[in-house]
């Protein structure tokens, strides 16, 4: 199954929650929890400058599932996100059992990016989301915003877009 335009309202609103983080401070990314019936569960953006840098929105969202969603309500959920997950999300996503992964821009992408950028590597391997959880289907990049999503880490590490 592709990334098919009616999505691709989803992965604006990631991009909207990656641009709130930016503006208070925090690294750019943002995800939707989305359920079967195509209607918005739970969104959140990253809030590492907090200090506790595991405060990505994906996981947040992994955890919000399976608080409030039955095992097959988290089978046929979507989560839209802006940068794919990192392995620490795509362990919590696959173990609550969530469904589909759409991202806009992988870790691949992130990784030249950052490196352009002059920031160093992160402590965590940017593994691609199968290769930690290889039962979850995963579609990206989205190459209509890609770019929008890259010009928020330049202006997050001090570059203009
Ligand atoms: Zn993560």
């Amino acid at each position: 199954m592709a990334v098919e335009d009616a999505e691709l309202p989803y992965l604006r609103r990631c991009v909207e929650l990656a641009a709130d983080a930016l503006d208070a401070g925090d690294e750019p990314f943002g995800s939707v929890l989305v359920g079967a019936d195509g209607k918005v569960l739970a969104e959140d953006h990253n809030r590492v400058a907090s200090g506790d840098r595991t405060r990505h929105p994906e996981f947040e969202l992994a955890r919000w599932s399976a608080a409030h969603l039955s095992p097959a309500e988290r089978a046929a959920a979507t989560v839209y996100t802006s940068g794919e997950h990192c392995p620490m999300c795509a362990a919590a996503h696959a173990w609550v059992g969530l469904g589909r992964i759409v991202y806009v821009a992988s870790s691949e992408q992130l990784s030249g990016w950052l490196a352009e950028l002059g920031v160093g590597p992160a402590p965590v391997r940017p593994l691609p989301v199968q290769e930690v959880a290889p039962g979850v289907t995963v579609e990206g990049p989205v190459p209509e915003l890609t770019e929008d999503i890259r010009a928020l880490h330049a202006r997050f590490h001090g570059r203009a877009g």
